[in-house]
């Protein structure tokens, strides 16, 4: 009831909130059209329908109005890509908005101007809200990467249109078809791969995970609070010190639930955080002084690329080393390597997060995986169990679709309790 798949838009005014954050260069050229792509299969739906469409995106993060982040350049391109002119409105709206959006005849499409440049946009504010949605007939949410933010476009005025009238996007209905599909009865083995830089910014997503995988491997900075909790030496490692009892208290809970914890047993350490500096292979829980570890190393990459090959659902986020550096990508690069060889296998893959994603597209890996998500912050909410506003505005109070909690689920077969780590 949420789809748009069921629903005919002939005759309709459709505001879509999309998310065209596309990278621009200095010239203001796009310079990845990825984000503009993915949204098409919305678009050109209420178009065949026989619909008309009115477009909301953020670009960047302004400041009040600044001309370096308008729109200008996203409509031309949208308008090659689907083949129809696109009218850029320069306003968010006003007069000459509703003028637009009044004479919109069917099979038309209007832009409107970056919804970040009005502080309103971030306020959830009504009087803002009630104005955009007096554009349209329905609204469709096709921007799932902005949908963990309560802002004005995702929820204010999502909130302005009856049930019935207010749909997913067939991206944000993707997004949320996949990642469902890890957090309710995922076939076994389901190994999560995460790394980046922090805990901090993912203990969330290692509490919740924690109750479905069979198989948690961490990488990237992040493994040194969890190496540095069990009582390792880290060295110059980037670590938190104030996340050292979280990291703690997750060992606890993956033994407790028997799932097989893998950290990595040796590392790539370096003299300095750069490509030029001295480097050299040592064990993952005894780096030296004055080096910093930047990388897994090979013993650890081939045992993770075992770990994931005998996997059946695979979650890989956050890189496993200082990756935009060449010395220091071979331990991203083998698990991308590993994630693409188990999907071509037969298992299910999600890559997501701005990092992992950027990785699987340098080593033209991205269409080897079962599905990249094109949420960051808001796929790390989604596993956190959390419903994203975005997503609870317009399903209300309706469970239908909604992922069961754990206490919901059928009880997990008993796992071999195994903790594989400093040795
Ligand atoms: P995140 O946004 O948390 O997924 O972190 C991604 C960033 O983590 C990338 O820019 C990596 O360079 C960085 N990173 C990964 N491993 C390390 C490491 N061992 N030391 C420092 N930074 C790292």
């Amino acid at each position: 009831m949420f789809s748009i798949k069921n629903y005919n838009f002939k005759g309709k005014k459709a505001l879509i909130r999309v998310d065209f954050n596309v990278p621009l260069n200095h010239n203001r050229q796009i310079t990845d059209d990825t984000r503009i792509r993915e949204c098409l299969p919305t678009i050109n739906k209420v178009l065949n329908d026989g619909g008309a469409v009115i477009l909301m995106t953020h670009l960047g993060r302004p400041n009040g109005y600044e001309a370096d982040y308008s729109l200008t350049p996203l409509a031309p391109l949208l308008s090659k890509l689907i083949g129809r002119n696109v009218i850029f409105t320069r306003d968010l709206f006003g007069p000459k908005t509703h003028d637009f959006a009044k004479n919109l005849k069917m099979g038309e499409v209007i832009m409107l101007e970056n919804l970040r440049f009005y502080p309103e946009e971030e306020r959830g504010d009504e009087k803002f809200a009630a104005e955009i949605a007096s554009l349209a007939d329905v609204y469709i949410n096709d921007a799932f990467a902005t949908s963990h933010r309560a802002h004005t476009s995702v929820c204010t005025v999502a909130k302005k249109f009856p049930e019935g009238k207010k749909f997913f996007g067939l991206l944000m209905e993707n997004e949320i078809e996949n990642l469902d599909k890890l957090l309710r009865d995922a076939p076994a083995p389901f190994t999560a791969i995460i790394g980046g830089a922090k805990v901090s910014t993912k203990i969330g997503v290692l509490r919740n995970l924690v109750d479905k995988v069979d198989n948690l491997i961490i990488g990237g900075g992040m493994a040194f609070t969890f190496l540095k909790a069990l009582g390792g030496k880290v060295g110059s490692s980037i670590y938190e010190e104030d996340k050292i009892e979280s990291a703690r208290q997750i060992v606890q809970e993956v033994m407790l639930k028997g799932v097989n914890l893998y950290l990595p047993t040796d590392m790539l350490v370096s003299s300095g955080f750069s490509n030029e500096a001295e480097f050299m292979t040592v064990s993952a829980d005894n780096v030296p002084d004055g080096w910093m570890g930047l990388d897994i190393g090979p013993k650890t990459r081939r045992r993770f690329a075992e770990i994931i090959n005998n996997s059946q659902t695979i979650l890989w986020n956050g890189p496993m080393g200082v990756f935009e550096m060449e010395n220091f990508r071979q331990g991203t690069k083998s698990i991308a390597i590993a994630v693409a060889g188990a999907t071509i296998s037969g298992s299910f893959s999600l890559v997501g997060g701005g990092d992992s994603v950027a990785a699987i597209n340098q080593y033209n890996l991205a269409d080897q995986m079962s599905y990249v998500s094109t949420g960051g912050g808001a796929m790390l909410e989604y596993l956190e169990g959390r419903e994203l506003p975005g997503i609870q505005v317009i399903r209300g109070n309706n469970k239908e679709n909604k992922p069961k909690k754990a206490s919901e689920r059928a009880a997990p077969v008993a796992k071999k309790r195994v903790i594989r780590k400093l040795r």
